[in-house]
């Protein structure tokens, strides 16, 4: 213990959301902000709006992002860091949150399936935040020694160098990536349960894309798990 109050002295920690110094046990964000985080609690919830919004073109067993996304919100930090700062270590402790909150909704989860970066895209951020959050959802729901095993990154497989989508139409988001997706590895993924993660949950274009392919091409029982979710 005295050993960590010392290296907070030397390396002070800070919460991710409000730059408080972080103390004790306090991991990346602090007790209160941790209190104030706008969970959506769809975990408890089937058949929630999440759900409701993807089901329209294919059927999903569960959909359960972790918190709401709004422009105000000062959680969308996060997001940012994770996806364009390079905040590694911070995606994979969210990721363990989310696992965390999931785990009892979602008990029959065969593997994990981060959504794929086009390999340009990851080779230019250097990694694929999607995976990044996968790996510790995996680490949460089926503790460490098997997290690795869980994770599949060479069933789904980006074909087409999507642009980026925040400023598009939403028909013409759907057209622009149902097509994306391409899947490589098939053996012995029939009937398992996929459970597909990315970082947010907006039209769900591109999530509906991934879970589409996985349903027909390999039939397997689909659910999506996001970090935030844009009502
Ligand atoms: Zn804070």
């Amino acid at each position: 213990m005295w050993l960590k109050c010392l290296a907070d002295l030397i390396f002070p920690r800070k919460c991710e959301i409000c730059g408080r110094l972080l103390t004790g046990d306090e991991r990346y964000i602090c007790e209160d902000c941790m209190e104030d985080m706008p969970l959506t609690y769809y975990w408890d919830w089937p058949e929630n709006p999440a759900e409701k919004k993807l089901w329209v073109r294919t059927h999903l067993h569960r959909v359960i992002p972790l918190f709401f996304y709004t422009r105000e919100s000062q959680y969308i930090t996060l997001i940012h860091k994770i996806k364009y700062r390079g905040n590694i270590r911070l995606g994979h402790y969210m990721g363990s949150l989310l696992g965390e909150k999931i785990k009892r909704a979602l008990p029959d989860v065969d593997y994990i399936v981060p959504v794929p970066l086009h390999p340009l895209r990851k080779w230019r951020r250097g990694y694929n935040q999607a995976e990044v959050i996968a790996r510790g959802v995996a680490e949460a729901m089926f503790g460490p020694s098997e997290a690795s095993d869980k994770v599949l990154t060479d069933v789904l497989k980006r074909t087409r160098y999507t642009r980026t989508q925040t400023k598009r139409k939403m028909d013409d988001k759907w057209s622009n990536v149902a097509n994306a997706f391409r899947v490589r590895n098939t053996d012995n993924l029939s009937g398992k349960h996929i459970l597909i993660i990315d970082d947010v949950l907006t039209t769900g274009a591109t999530l509906e894309a991934c879970a589409t392919i996985l349903v027909k091409e390999l039939g397997c029982r689909v659910s999506i798990a996001t970090l935030a979710y844009v009502e």
